[in-house]
């Protein structure tokens, strides 16, 4: 039987993945340019929710490769070995109709969650704030940025 500890600890060990994931789209060359179409989408502009959200695609077609390459991929692989497809279906859900409303919207600073201004933080300066949903990761491996109230 899963206990919801069991839950938790899985929903960590993925977000750890994909935190190390992020980073490492920061460092490798081919994995950098296309990553960085995300980062140039996002400067100066809020994406807004679309109807192609539901087919995961993400802005344009190279921020889409960015979160195929960055999330996709390793969740389905995160899933296949953990044998916890939930975790797909709850990021299915947070990038089709969650994401585009939070994770880059300047008035959005809701602790303990690391999207909104947290997030537009590692837009500015990308040695910090990688962590998805939750900023432990970036407590953990020192990369934590704090949000200024102003
Ligand atoms: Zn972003
Ligand atoms: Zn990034």
């Amino acid at each position: 039987m899963v206990s919801i500890l069991e839950y938790i600890l899985i929903f960590f060990a993925w977000t750890f993945i994909l935190y190390w994931m992020h980073r490492i789209c920061h460092h490798v060359p081919y994995l950098k340019q296309i990553h960085w179409h995300h980062h140039k989408f996002v400067t100066g502009q809020q994406p807004k929710w679309m109807w192609q959200n539901i087919f995961l695609y993400s802005d344009d077609w190279m921020s889409t490769l960015d979160i195929i390459v960055t999330e996709i991929i390793p969740t389905i692989i995160f899933c296949y070995f953990t044998g916890h497809w939930w975790v797909f279906v709850w990021y299915y859900i947070w990038t089709a109709f969650i994401q585009e409303w939070f994770e880059h919207n300047p008035n959005f600073n809701v602790w303990p969650f690391s999207a909104g201004k947290y997030h537009l933080n590692h837009h500015k300066n990308w040695r910090h704030n990688f962590s998805l949903f939750f900023p432990i990761w970036d407590i953990v491996f020192g990369t934590h940025e704090p949000v200024n109230s102003n």
